[in-house]
């Protein structure tokens, strides 16, 4: 089944053209890389299907679980099952994630029209994720990423992600100072949570990452559009030969 259609997107920030034309479709079952050189795009579209406002998106569509993704507000997008990895990078002094993500959660059920979670619930549900990414009791404790290491912020993303288990994860592993640890931590999130009925967009600049996770459509993006499509072949081709080939074919 078909989870998300992007048809000719474009979108401009600053009075610059920077998405030229995207088209892509992700169904569910599938994980999808996103590749592409620095400047070509990548985080200008994961922060348009986030719904930044600083981008403004002048032609196109976004079909999410047959919905028009651009015309929700970004909170509600969260709340349509849709994660994106930068969703929550604030701090917030003196709240504690084990406070915060029940709050978010809760906005969540009101919105889908389903029940508030119980406290209990709530405490063997943040316990079972815990376990499942093998997270210290500690971080959920803590105020939400304050003073957190990169490594700490990442796991906090992912267990964050673990909690609200959206139908689309959409990860933009932007740093390029991302350790290891933290490239595993990603990973073994979204391995964790996929299932045949979830999909998963891991935009990275890095080859490494896709070590781990097992892509099943990897795709070039470069200037604004998607140059070249493939399977898990194709990551290991861009590890070998870069992206010249490609763009000055
Ligand atoms: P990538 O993630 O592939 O490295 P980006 O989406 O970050 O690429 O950037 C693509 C292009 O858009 C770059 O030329 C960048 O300078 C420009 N750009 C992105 N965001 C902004 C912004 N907020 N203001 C001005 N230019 C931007
Ligand atoms: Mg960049
Ligand atoms: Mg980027």
């Amino acid at each position: 089944t078909n989870l998300l259609r992007i048809k000719n997107l474009h979108a401009v920030v600053e009075n610059k053209e920077i998405l030229k034309g995207i088209h892509l479709e992700v169904n569910e079952g599938e994980i999808h890389a996103i590749m592409g050189p620095n400047g070509s795009g990548k985080s200008t579209l994961a922060s348009v299907l986030a719904g930044n406002p600083k981008y403004e998106v002048t032609r196109g569509s976004v079909i999410f679980k047959e919905k028009e993704l651009l015309d929700m507000e970004p909170a509600d997008r969260a709340k349509e099952g849709i994660f994106l990895s930068f969703q929550y990078p604030i701090e917030i002094p003196g709240v504690s994630m084990v406070n915060f993500m029940r709050a978010a959660l809760n906005e969540q059920r009101k919105y889908r029209g389903e029940e508030q979670i119980s406290a209990s619930n709530f405490l063997k549900l943040m316990r079972d994720k815990r376990e499942l990414l093998g997270i210290d009791s500690q971080l959920v404790s803590r105020s939400v990423n304050e003073g957190f290491s990169g490594g700490e912020k990442k796991r906090n993303e992912i267990f964050q992600m673990a909690m609200l288990d959206p139908t689309l994860a959409i990860l933009d592993e932007t740093d390029s100072g991302l350790d290891i640890d933290a490239l595993r931590i990603v990973a073994a999130g979204v391995n964790a949570l996929h299932s045949p009925h979830k999909a998963a967009i891991v935009i990275t600049h890095y080859q490494r990452l896709l070590d781990y996770i097992q892509p099943d459509v990897v795709h070039v993006l470069y200037d604004g559009k998607i140059i070249k499509t493939g399977g898990p072949d194709l990551a290991l081709e861009l590890e070998e030969k870069g992206y010249d080939w490609l763009v000055n074919p």
